[in-house]
């Protein structure tokens, strides 16, 4: 008991359910409806313009947010058991105001955003024991890491399944990385 652990933590898709925001943004910009089956990459959406991500951070968009379920209490609960919690996002500086404001309700140690740290390096240096992502392209680096540090692992890697990660499912082969639906499981899982 005589050490604090980290948990890293991405915020759109783990805490901020991103597929809602690009629902209503699509809705209230471009009045277009769409629905989560047309999430068919994180990037890709049926029929929606790529640079999605770079309209949503910048309309002023983000100090509102629809939530995961229970991704606020899953977080008040690790910080109550002692966790020190660090969240990582690929928003760019420019949202900063907005995001704190929006994660007033979290609990947190610190927030890197888009180009003040990268993702990697954070866990070299923070060595948590859980990370959350769930954006393919980094769920695969850490896994790569996991990977390089086979003998040794230092992490567990958890991500929520949705339509655009689901692939990597039967992809990556580790018992370093676990898969859930709900906060409770992972809280059931991490305090068993
Ligand atoms: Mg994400």
């Amino acid at each position: 008991m005589g050490f604090t652990q980290t948990i890293v933590t991405d915020i759109d898709g783990i805490i901020v359910d991103y597929q809602k925001l690009i629902i209503k943004y699509v809705k209230e910009y471009l009045n277009m409806n769409i629905t989560f089956e047309d999430f068919t990459t994180l990037n890709n959406i049926k029929g929606i313009p790529r640079d999605i991500d770079n309209k949503i951070f910048k309309a002023g968009f983000l100090k509102d947010t629809p939530k995961t379920y229970d991704s606020i209490k899953f977080l008040i609960t690790l910080k109550k058991k002692g966790f020190k919690i660090i969240l990582i996002t690929d928003r760019p500086p420019e949202t900063k105001e907005d995001t704190i404001e929006d994660l007033k309700e979290i609990p947190y140690d610190s927030i890197f955003f888009k180009g003040e740290k990268n993702r990697i390096d954070l866990v070299k240096e923070t060595t948590p024991s859980f990370v959350f992502e769930d954006n393919p392209k980094y769920i695969q680096e850490y896994y790569a890491l996991l990977q390089s540090n086979e003998r040794r692992p230092f992490y567990r890697l958890f991500f929520p399944e949705y339509i655009y990660n689901k692939f990597l499912i039967d992809k990556l082969h580790s018992p370093f990385i676990l898969t859930y639906n709900t906060y409770e499981s992972v809280l059931q899982y991490l305090f068993k």
